[in-house]
């Protein structure tokens, strides 16, 4: 079977299954990107992230992934189409892309439903499922595949889509026909992102400082919350969506078409006070199976407390 045939098998079989998008890539070397991150990493830009910081060389070549890799398909799912409140006193703000299933969950499953179709055509075909659980560089494996580019604020930006995608890959043992590189600038002269970003962690050559974002700072931060950043979370109670909501590629970003993927209206309309109150058992009610649930009762906790002190 060619190259190409063996493309739009993958292709359709992922589209198939729920998802928006699919690029194909081969599994080499990210020679650019790891220079970059090298970079990144030497600034400190990574917190206390040091998962980052381990398998530098797999997470740069995905041809080390494992024994015979040679393509990756890279698929995306909108979580679009909830609008999150603006952040006023009274109503604290949960990210965007806390849906009512942990995403995690609900891609994997459909790769997995998309890699059991693709075996039924192709027998010898082998394929590892990956969703932010190994040292992977989905973006930058969607900006070889043809999908996009990464924005000012590090996020892919999809012509036509916007940003709110996750990201699953599919690596795969077999070639196959590639997507070309989108090469377009997405930004331009804006710097909406970089001015709307509350704690600056966006510099103008498009570096993310993830040690000041507060995606970082309310989810995967450990330890307290540094108290430079008191005031300055803009009510964000767990994960951070204004570089998103500003960026005009988003005014017409493409719609959640995923049941599971929609969101719990009640995250929208608990109260500060109704936060603060949150008990563990609130907590499991609202947030078991969702991505929440990972970070814990205590952690979410000390976001709340910290909002509080402001
Ligand atoms: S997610 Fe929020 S804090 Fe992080 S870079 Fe974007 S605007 Fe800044
Ligand atoms: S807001 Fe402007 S600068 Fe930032 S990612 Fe979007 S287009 Fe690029």
């Amino acid at each position: 079977m060619s190259p190409g045939e063996i493309s739009e098998i993958i292709k359709n079989h992922i589209l198939a299954a729920g998802f928006d998008r699919c690029g194909l890539t081969g599994a080499t070397e990210l020679s650019h990107e790891k220079e970059r991150l090298r970079r990144w990493l030497e600034r400190g830009c990574h917190g206390e992230m040091d998962y980052l910081v381990r398998n530098f060389e797999k997470r740069t070549n995905a041809s080390l992934l494992f024994e015979g890799a040679k393509s990756v398909a890279v698929a995306l799912m909108s979580y679009s189409g909830a609008d999150t409140p603006e952040g006023d006193s009274e109503v604290p703000v949960v990210s965007r892309y806390i849906t009512s299933v942990d995403y995690h969950t609900v891609l994997k499953d459909r790769l997995h439903q998309a890699l059991a179709a693709v075996k039924e055509e192709l027998p010898d075909i082998r394929g590892r499922i990956f969703v932010d659980s190994a040292p992977v560089m989905e973006k930058a494996l969607a900006v070889r595949a043809g999908l996009g580019r990464q924005g000012r604020n590090s996020l892919l930006i999809v012509p036509g889509g916007g940003s709110f995608y996750f990201i699953g890959t599919i690596v795969f043992n077999l070639e196959a026909e590639y997507d070309a590189p989108d090469l377009s600038d997405p930004c331009m002269s804006c710097r909406k992102c970089i001015d709307a970003c509350p704690t600056g962690a966006i510099s103008e050559e498009g570096f993310l400082n993830a040690a000041r974002c507060i995606s970082y700072l309310t989810v995967e931060k450990k330890r307290e919350i540094p108290g430079e950043f008191m005031g300055e979370l803009r009510n964000r109670l767990f994960g951070c969506d204004i570089c998103q909501d500003v960026c005009p590629h988003n005014s017409n970003s493409a719609p959640c078409s995923v049941e599971e993927l929609r969101r719990d209206g009640r995250l929208d309309s608990m109260t500060r006070q109704e936060w603060e109150e949150l008990t563990p058992e609130l907590f499991d009610n609202l947030f078991t199976g969702t991505t929440v649930e990972r970070c814990g009762y205590d952690t979410f906790m000390r976001n709340v407390r910290f909002l509080k002190q402001r």
